[in-house]
């Protein structure tokens, strides 16, 4: 079992990391996707790449769901909002892209093995040990169903989200459309603006220095790729809606 003191510590170095990281991948395009280009190494199957990526946090999570046997009704409804988005990233999500025949970094698979090991593990020990709360006392129950809520309609926006863009290719050499279905009339990336409202909703409710870690991470990957996704956009197609924002309706 991890002291206490030491895993705070981990967790706050682990956040300077991701501080640390934000300005350059504002500057460094992540290599996958519409973004992909050579120098980046050896490359696998886009589908392979994403499950192998992924898996580890599924895995790891039920472990420690396991291994603590904290079933009290807050850790249970947090581990299972955490497999749900899991199972859907890990066996649904790559088994219904369009990319047959794209490829993506191995390094960018290393780096999303080692950001979901870490992230898992925190995340897993964190609700492993957490305490049952008072859920009747009103502060708690407030902030439990308000990220819950948050949780709940950044999940529904992400999938809803990737299902239109993954629709809008007929074929895997279709290329890329402009969408203009559900949130995409106010911004270009909801399907990232909805992840960052799940785990901003799960840190809400877990209230740990681990789901918030976990936040951060999500707004330092997402936030610059969905300016860049932006940016492509914009220089993509001429007719591209204006008025339109990368990820922030009306804002950013
Ligand atoms: P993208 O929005 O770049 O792409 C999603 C899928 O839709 C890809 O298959 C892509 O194809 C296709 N696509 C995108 N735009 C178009 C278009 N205009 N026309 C046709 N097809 C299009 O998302 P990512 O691949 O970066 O991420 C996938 C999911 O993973 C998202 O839900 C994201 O929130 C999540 N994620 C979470 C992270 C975290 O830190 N928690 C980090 C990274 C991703 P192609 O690949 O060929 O571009």
């Amino acid at each position: 079992m991890i002291d206490p003191k030491t895993f705070e510590n981990l967790i706050i170095v682990w956040i300077i990391f991701a501080l640390l990281l934000f300005p350059v991948l504002l500057f460094v395009k992540q290599p996958y996707g519409r973004h992909m280009r050579k120098g980046w190494g050896p490359t696998i199957s886009n589908q392979t790449g994403w499950v192998i990526m992924e898996i580890p946090s599924l895995i790891i999570l039920s472990y420690y769901f396991i291994f603590f046997h904290n079933y009290n009704a807050i850790a249970t409804v947090l581990f299972l909002m955490w497999f749900i988005h899991y199972i859907n990233r890990t066996l649904v999500f790559p088994f219904k892209i369009k990319t047959k025949g794209k490829k993506m970094p191995l390094l960018i698979i290393i780096f999303g093995i080692l950001f979901n090991l870490v992230n898992a593990s925190f995340n897993g020990i964190a609700i492993g040990q957490m305490p049952d709360y008072k859920i009747f006392e009103l502060n708690d129950s407030f902030r439990l169903i308000l990220g819950f809520i948050l949780f709940v309609f950044g999940m529904i926006i992400n999938i809803s989200s990737d299902r239109i863009l993954i629709s809008l290719r007929k074929s895997s050499t279709n290329g890329y459309q402009i969408p203009r279905k559900g949130l995409f009339k106010w911004i270009s990336c909801p399907n990232y603006f909805g992840e960052i409202l799940e785990w901003i909703g799960f840190a809400v409710m877990a209230w740990n220095l681990a789901a918030l870690s976990f936040s951060i991470w999500t707004i330092v990957n997402l936030l610059p790729r969905a300016l860049d996704h932006h940016k492509w956009y914009l220089q993509y197609f001429p007719d591209y809606p204006n008025e339109r924002k990368a990820i922030i309706p009306y804002i950013l």
